[in-house]
């Protein structure tokens, strides 16, 4: 193939609305801030992705940071291992993490969907796997008993086996409540996962995690601060539940400390923290040396292709927070996700649609 070059750097930011607001035990997301990236070759083919900025606060910084970038990458080669050291290069003494590296990322996904894209290849097939429906669970909000009720129940009907239900209420027994009237409504036959998003200490997270225990839920998600690798190792130690984590570590490296702290059961990094296409990959390698499930956190359309090359590969999580700009290429049903149906990683923007939640 030809050396395609890199001819321009686009990215734009909108502010979409949600079907339901993402409600955690430390704050709320109304509508989902999001940065839309296209980088342009001299292929006439464009690579695309996303990143999210989980408040509107950071959709000006995140976007001129990726403009920034364009005098960097324009004229190189697409090669995101190539791209990935220069950009790394660039911000070694800044330090490579937070904003840097959400930027970064996004460039690192818009130039795998590029080249998957001028091979004419989905981005799973590009790299060497397979186009393969993956297991999926229905990602739900801090919603109280009746929309977790509501929801639990429309996830049920729609053939999904496990959901996933944030909690942290202020006491145990209101976790307890909204977690048996889920059970209730699904059954033993759907998993349920708990999300504490960071929102209690060590020893509430003990005490919950240890009555949680005894319902049987899949998973406890971040019970305490995502930087404290010795709480989440205490928890662990203390309660039988899986305790989960990962959305939080900006790159493998701090993966890598999270695993020598021994503060997971299972893992889930996030594909814009852990670094994009490049740092996923670099992620899954640990997962499987460590024997870690790994599953994905929101990026649903990305994720999938990578999932599908992880030696672990756990769950793909379903929360879409790009919908209302993006042609739907995921098919959720019987539990499951199918997709790869594209060229690339299968973002392909809805142009009205951006126009209209233009930041
Ligand atoms: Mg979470």
């Amino acid at each position: 193939m030809d050396d395609i070059k890199i001819t321009g750097l686009r990215a734009r930011a909108v502010n979409v609305p949600l079907q339901y607001p993402v409600k955690t035990a430390v704050g709320v997301v109304a509508t989902s801030p999001l940065v839309l990236i296209d980088l342009l070759t001299n292929a006439g083919i464009t690579g695309c992705a996303y990143l999210f900025t989980y408040t509107p606060l950071a959709l000006k910084p995140v976007q001129q940071m990726v403009e920034e970038l364009a005098a960097v990458v324009e004229g190189m080669s697409l090669a995101p291992y190539e791209i990935g050291r220069v950009l790394q290069s660039r911000f070694r003494l800044l330090g490579n993490t937070g904003l840097v590296r959400m930027a970064t990322a996004g460039i690192d996904m818009a130039a795998w969907d590029a080249l998957a894209k001028a091979h004419i290849l989905p981005l799973v097939e590009l790299l060497g796997g397979t186009v393969r429906p993956l297991p999926a669970y229905d990602s739900h909000s801090m919603d109280d008993v009746e929309l977790a009720v509501k929801r639990a129940h429309d996830a049920a009907q729609q053939g999904f086996t496990a959901i996933k239900t944030k909690i942290g209420y202020p006491t145990l027994e209101h976790d307890l409540c909204v977690v048996r009237a889920i059970r209730d409504v699904v059954g033993e036959g759907v998993q349920i996962m708990v999300d504490y998003n960071q929102g209690l200490t060590v020893p509430e997270a003990v005490r919950r995690g240890r009555v949680l225990g005894e319902e049987g839920v899949a998973w406890i998600e971040e019970p305490t601060l995502q930087n404290d690798f010795a709480g989440h190792s205490v928890i662990r130690n203390a309660v039988r539940t899986p305790v989960q984590m990962g959305e939080n570590w900006f790159g493998p490296d701090e993966m890598n400390k999270a695993i020598a702290a021994g503060a997971c059961d299972l893992c889930m990094p996030d594909l814009m923290k852990i670094g994009g296409v490049s740092g996923w990959l670099q992620a899954s390698v640990l997962a499987e040396q460590h024997s870690l499930p790994m599953s994905s956190h929101i990026f649903q359309e990305f994720s999938a292709h990578l999932l599908a090359v992880t030696p672990t590969c756990h769950w793909l999580e379903k929360m879409d927070l790009a919908g209302p700009v993006l042609e739907p290429v995921i098919e959720f049903k019987d539990g499951k996700a199918h997709f790869g149906t594209e060229p690339g990683a299968g973002i392909i923007w809805r142009e009205q649609e951006i126009e209209r939640y233009t930041v």
